[in-house]
């Protein structure tokens, strides 16, 4: 199974691209995780992307195409894989089109999970993750048993720098301009399939394997 989740920043993309991943047995592939960890371990890329992110813009495309473009290299994709998060420009399709005809391989479907602004705010100023293992919270939706404590592994809980309501707008925006036209791009390609966000992950997720089954 080939699958790319779209949708605006905090539309729940990461919370159910946990979950099909495990469905399915295909890797979870997020451009954000794979940034902010080149962030944290100071490598090349990570120094080229740190400024774009914290101010909520999106990093180059050579640089997530590049990164991407490995990843799929990879024996862990033979079974296939969840994009979460790329593409976000056509430039990026466009270069993920490509990288796909040289694999051979084709995608399944696009998911475009759908929200709007005031929910996606609320979302991303309330999301809390873990530092030590990425998983993420909420502190009304989803709140960990014990306050400030990863469930999965006692890591510490925070808040990221571009989930601060100015950077979030910010990233409504970007998302708005840059990624928005995918939306009529996988539209054409008769690939796209648009799921309603706003109820509860375990509907969401039903209504998303629901595309595939
Ligand atoms: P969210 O899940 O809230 O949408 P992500 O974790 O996917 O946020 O992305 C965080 C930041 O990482 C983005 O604001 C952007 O700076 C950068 N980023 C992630 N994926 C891409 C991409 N495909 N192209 C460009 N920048 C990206
Ligand atoms: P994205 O990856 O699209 O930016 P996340 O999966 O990180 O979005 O979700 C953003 C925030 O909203 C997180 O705090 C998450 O716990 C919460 N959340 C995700 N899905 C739902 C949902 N269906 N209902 C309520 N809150 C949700
Ligand atoms: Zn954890």
């Amino acid at each position: 199974m080939r699958i790319i989740l779209m949708g605006p920043p905090g539309a729940g993309k990461g919370t159910q691209a946990e979950q099909l991943a495990a469905r399915y047995g295909i890797p979870h592939i997020s451009t954000g995780d794979m940034l902010r960890q080149a962030v944290k371990d100071a490598t090349p890329m990570g120094r080229q992307a740190k400024t774009y992110m914290d101010s909520g813009a999106l990093v180059p495309d050579d640089v997530t195409i590049g990164a991407v473009a490995e990843r799929l290299a990879r024996a862990d994709c033979g079974k296939g894989f969840l994009l979460d998060g790329f593409p976000r420009t056509i430039a990026q399709a466009e270069a993920l089109a490509g990288i796909l005809r040289d694999l051979g391989v084709a995608l399944n479907g696009v998911v475009d999970i759908e929200l709007g602004s005031e929910a996606l705010i609320e979302r991303l100023t309330g999301r809390r993750v873990c530092r030590r293992c990425a998983a993420t919270y909420h502190i009304a939706n989803r709140p960990p048993v014990r306050a400030g404590l990863c469930d999965k592994c006692g890591g510490e809980l925070y808040q990221r720098g571009d989930d601060s309501i100015a950077t979030a707008r910010n990233r409504l925006d970007v998302y708005q301009k840059q990624t928005q036209p995918l939306i009529a791009y996988y539209s054409q390609a008769g690939l796209l399939r648009q799921i309603p966000g706003a109820a509860d992950p375990e509907s969401v997720f039903q209504a998303i394997c629901a595309v595939f089954e």
